[in-house]
């Protein structure tokens, strides 16, 4: 056990190949093969599947930029700038520019009439509770009801008054020159693991630079009109000012840090990520509050901002990659692969019609070997007219004549078996039927019919190839000698010389047994003829394969050594018989 354990150390399996000679097969093999090459090469560059990558880090900075001169309601005509319209922004990576505002001036501390959108109606005190507060109320109940205007009567509550009646925004937008702002985005970016650092003023860019540029010239100007920005993301400004909304600025960044191919230059893009539809959601927009506290008379006022504007959100996204050799040897062990396309594809071509059916037959007999798990069952069979030799399973439904082969292997010679029956046609006196027909001694000439073996009296039956066969009800005898339509091998003049004839099988007894009688009894010389045939025709045979003698050959052997009871063992594949062919099959 620990012997073979050993030797199974020191094996090394290959893999067996059939080479094809084919200028059709081996041209159509190239061009697969320079095809996928092509695209291996062409991903490999255009992807930069050579490189290791990294994601960026990032930061952001904004200034905006921008004058203009808003008439608010109840108040007049204002300048605005930078201070009064961006908000300090809630996240650290966008800003916000206000575009519309409601304002509510002179608000203090008392009781007031709630809105009637807001609070609850009543026709009397009753109505009213003191102390609640209403979820979209702006103060708490004070418990009485008050008239709100000369139609409607709402319940009084505790607030800042005058509340906030207005609730749509105005229209159009009040701050709409907001348009014409500008904003200085600044993003500095970092790739850690290659210890580099860039930001999108790029170095080249001067001050000079900066006061000119125009995103509509350059794509890399760093400064951005709002108008443009909202443009850009496929909404229309004027609308999107009323009730305000949220503008993603993505900047892109893919990187190539190799040195002759450097290069590595944002991309700016913007997209709208709020919802659109205004009537389809319940709170559209983007709106701020926020108030501004003075004294007036000692008393405390305030002034009520409801601001809608447009948030822009800056999203910085990207990679840097460089060349690495590991990545290049991980990409084309990856890529090796798809070669076998080549293969499955050649073979799927040889198997289908569109290939010779020829080839794809020898092709799939040579490539394919069966071997069985149990050794029985195997026939071997040898056709005059094929130079191969074909083992089949035991046929259980068609005659073994029409079996298909599970393998295909060539015909070895057994140079000793030659050698010997050579010396002993040669040697002996008795050798009459040579020196009768010379012609026929030449085995290159071993089809000619001699007179010994006439045809049988029966007609063949259909799977008989060489007319000469006689039916058989066992499957496995119905064997003849030839695939095609011919002469019988049994009709070869060698046929009588090395299977029939009774000197040489006599010879060939006394060979195995120097000292046994020299006359033999029939059995002998018949079950000697089978296993002459078999040397002859089928050479060693593999040894889990019983060799099938063709049914003409056997009859032919049983009429001239006959049983003396007229019965005969028939085929017993017996596979597990050792040594050479002669004792494997008896007939
Ligand atoms: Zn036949
Ligand atoms: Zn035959």
């Amino acid at each position: 056990m620990r012997c073979s354990c050993l030797r199974g150390l020191c094996q090394y399996e290959t893999t067996k190949l059939v080479r094809i000679q084919s200028v059709r097969l081996g041209s159509l093999k190239w061009a697969l093969n320079g095809t996928i090459l092509v695209v291996i090469c062409m991903l490999l560059l255009w992807n930069r599947r050579y490189q290791e990558f990294e994601l960026v880090v990032s930061s952001v900075t904004s200034k905006v930029k921008g004058m203009s001169e808003v008439f608010v309601p109840g108040i007049g005509l204002v300048s605005w700038d930078t201070v009064d319209y961006s908000l300090p922004s809630q996240d650290k990576n966008s800003f916000f520019v206000a575009t519309n505002l409601i304002v509510t001036r002179g608000q203090r501390q008392g009781r007031c009439a709630e809105v009637p959108a807001r609070g609850r109606s009543c026709r009397s005190d009753k109505d009213c509770e003191k102390g609640v507060w209403e979820k979209q109320s702006h103060g708490v109940q004070t418990g009485a009801c008050v008239k709100f205007d000369v139609l409607k009567k709402t319940c009084e509550i505790s607030a800042w008054c005058p509340v906030e009646t207005q609730t749509s925004p105005p229209r159009p937008a009040l701050v709409a020159a907001a348009e014409n702002f500008t904003v200085l985005i600044k993003n500095n970016i970092r790739f850690p693991a290659f210890n580099y650092i860039r930001r999108n003023i790029l170095p080249w860019m001067s001050e000079s630079y900066l006061r000119s540029c125009e995103r509509k010239l350059d794509p890399l100007c760093p400064i951005f009109r709002l108008g443009d920005m909202v443009r850009e993301a496929g909404e229309n400004f004027h609308e999107l000012a009323v009730e305000g909304g949220v503008i993603a600025v993505q900047i892109k960044w893919d990187c190539n840090l190799d040195p002759l191919t450097s290069r590595c230059l944002p991309q700016y893009s913007f997209r709208r990520v709020d919802q659109k539809e205004s009537n389809k959601t319940l709170s559209p927009g983007l709106n701020y509050r926020f108030a501004r506290y003075h004294l007036v008379n000692g008393l405390e006022e305030r002034t009520l901002y409801k601001a809608f504007g447009i948030r822009f959100d800056v999203m910085v996204f990207g990679q840097a990659g460089r060349f690495s050799f590991i990545q290049l040897v991980l990409y084309i062990g990856s890529t090796l692969s798809y070669y076998a396309l080549t293969t499955l594809f050649l073979d799927w071509l040889i198997d289908t019609r569109c290939y010779s059916a020829e080839v794809g037959q020898r092709y799939s007999e040579r490539k394919v070997e069966a071997v069985q798990d149990t050794p029985i069952g195997v026939l071997c069979v040898s056709f005059v007219d094929v130079p191969l030799l074909r083992l089949v399973k035991r046929p259980q439904k068609k005659c073994l004549q029409n079996a298909k082969p599970v393998s295909v292997q060539s015909r070895k010679e057994d140079p000793g078996h030659l050698q010997a029956v050579v010396s002993l046609l040669q040697c002996d006196p008795e050798i009459h039927p040579l020196s009768n027909k010379p012609s026929d001694s030449s085995p290159s000439a071993p089809l000619t019919p001699p007179p010994a073996v006439p045809p049988p009296a029966l007609a063949p039956p259909p799977w008989c190839k060489c007319s000469r066969c006689t039916p058989s009800s066992l499957l496995v005898e119905a064997l003849c000698c030839r695939v095609a339509p011919g002469p019988c091998i049994s009709t070869s003049g060698l046929f009588e010389r090395l299977v029939l004839w009774r000197t040489l099988l006599e010879s060939c007894l006394q060979y195995e047994d120097p000292l046994g009688a020299p006359s033999r009894s029939a059995r002998e010389l018949r079950h000697c003829a089978y296993a002459q045939y078999i040397l002859w025709r089928f050479g060693p045979t593999p040894s889990h394969a019983t060799p099938i003698i063709p049914r003409c050959c056997v009859q032919i052997i049983r009429e001239r050594y006959p049983s003396h009871d007229g019965h005969y063992s028939g085929v017993r594949p017996i596979g597990a018989q050792q040594g050479r062919g002669v004792n494997k099959s008896s007939q």
